[in-house]
């Protein structure tokens, strides 16, 4: 994997900053019924295992 980091050092792109909390979302397993293409946990049903 190439490093990008040399390209985030020397960037104009604004700070991210983090804001209050307002939403806390626990996965309690890897299963889920929706099929979110950036599912993050790979939990839709459609994902082989
Ligand atoms: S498929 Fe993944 S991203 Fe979509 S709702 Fe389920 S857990 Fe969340």
């Amino acid at each position: 994997m190439k490093s990008t980091i040399e390209l985030l050092e020397h960037t104009d792109f604004p700070a991210i900053k983090r804001r209050q909390l307002t939403i806390l979302q626990v996965n309690m397993g890897y299963l889920c019924n929706m099929s979110c293409v950036h599912c993050h946990v790979a939990a839709s049903l459609i994902v082989p295992r």
